[in-house]
């Protein structure tokens, strides 16, 4: 996803980066660096411009040059004092790739004074390979960077985290991402869109762009239509059902946060407003909670999770069964025109 967005604006990022500036300029940049933050907000781009910063032989005050022979090859992927390391798919980061990746690091850089190495998932570092990667973090060789990327720092041994620089990139506010959308193209009214990607930039530019080119739809108005026919046409629910079992994690979840969003209406009829994923529906939410209680909705929660996470826990089970059943409880719960 980043790739596909390497030419849009990141400004919620720009503080961040000018701050690593000038603590590089001001000679207090550490030789491990940590960037945390959640999927889609700019992580991988904001660590590639680090490394391009330090990679440039005309640094300006505000970063790279964009210019010299070190940028023009760091943009075309083909800078040899940058160096890249990620886990396959499904496995983690092995002492073996780290003992390379220290080995390159050892030599002299082949173009300017630094070297860079960003490590992505870092998470994923076996404990060995982040115990020989400690050695390298403490006693840097010569001018070399490693940037490790991560989630969250609780994901990092304590060890690690004591000899890197930690830095969180925080997703931007609400008007701060409706006007960065703007800007692209895509006018957003319904912040419900903004909770449902946790105010993920990049994420939700993708989700816009595939709805736009029709390879994505907005998911929770199936969900919204799904629970409306399950409950005053039961005899759909094989429909909302196979739709469901056709992508069990993500649609569970969407369908696990219109329950959520009628507890939460249920509770306060204010926190709707800027919590809620569900806002578009808002009218129909208001029937909603009036036919069911908060106690059935905490049941409906707790079953529908649990469902969840037995049908991603064991793939061999027959989903459309299992959902079948959950969805008879949750018709069961709301009963139609009753106040509760
Ligand atoms: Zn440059």
């Amino acid at each position: 996803m980043n790739n596909q967005f390497s030419d849009v604006s990141t400004p919620w990022l720009t503080p961040i980066f000018e701050h690593l500036v000038a603590t590089y300029q001001t000679g207090r940049f550490a030789h491990g660096l940590l960037l945390t933050g959640s999927t889609g907000i700019g992580i991988f781009k904001q660590a590639q411009k680090i490394a391009q910063y330090l990679l440039c032989s005309n640094k300006q005050a505000d970063g790279p040059c964009y210019h010299c022979h070190s940028c023009n090859l760091f943009l075309a992927h083909n800078h040899l004092d940058f160096h890249f390391l990620e886990n396959e798919v499904n496995k983690t980061i092995g002492i073996e790739q780290v003992r390379s990746l220290i080995a390159i690091l050892n030599e002299r850089p082949n173009l300017g004074d630094n070297k860079v190495v960003i490590i992505k998932n870092a998470q994923l570092l076996t404990v060995p390979a982040a115990n020989a990667l400690l050695k390298t973090l403490e006693e840097p060789q010569g001018n070399s960077y490693i940037i490790l990327l991560a989630r969250t720092h609780h994901q990092l041994m304590p060890t690690m985290l004591s000899r890197v620089q930690h830095t969180h990139l925080h997703t931007p506010e609400d008007s701060v991402l409706l006007a960065w959308l703007a800007d692209l193209g895509f006018v957003v009214e319904d912040k419900g869109l903004l909770r449902l990607y946790q105010n993920s930039p990049l994420a939700l530019l993708n989700h816009l762009k595939n709805v736009q080119q029709g390879s994505e739809q907005d998911e929770r108005k199936n969900c919204v239509e799904g629970l409306f026919t399950l409950l005053y046409m039961p005899e759909t629910l094989f429909t909302f059902s196979h739709f469901l079992a056709e992508s069990v994690e993500k649609r569970l979840q969407l369908l696990f946060h219109l329950l959520h969003d009628l507890h939460k209406l249920k509770l306060s009829d204010d926190a709707i407003d800027n919590d809620a994923i569900y806002t578009f529906a808002l009218p129909q939410l208001k029937i909603w909670q009036s036919q069911v209680t908060l106690k059935s909705l905490r049941y409906l929660c707790s079953e529908l999770l649990h469902t969840r996470t037995l049908l991603i826990d064991h793939s061999g089970l027959k989903k459309e069964l299992l959902i079948n059943a959950l969805l008879i409880k949750i018709k069961n719960e709301f009963k139609e025109n009753t106040t509760c």
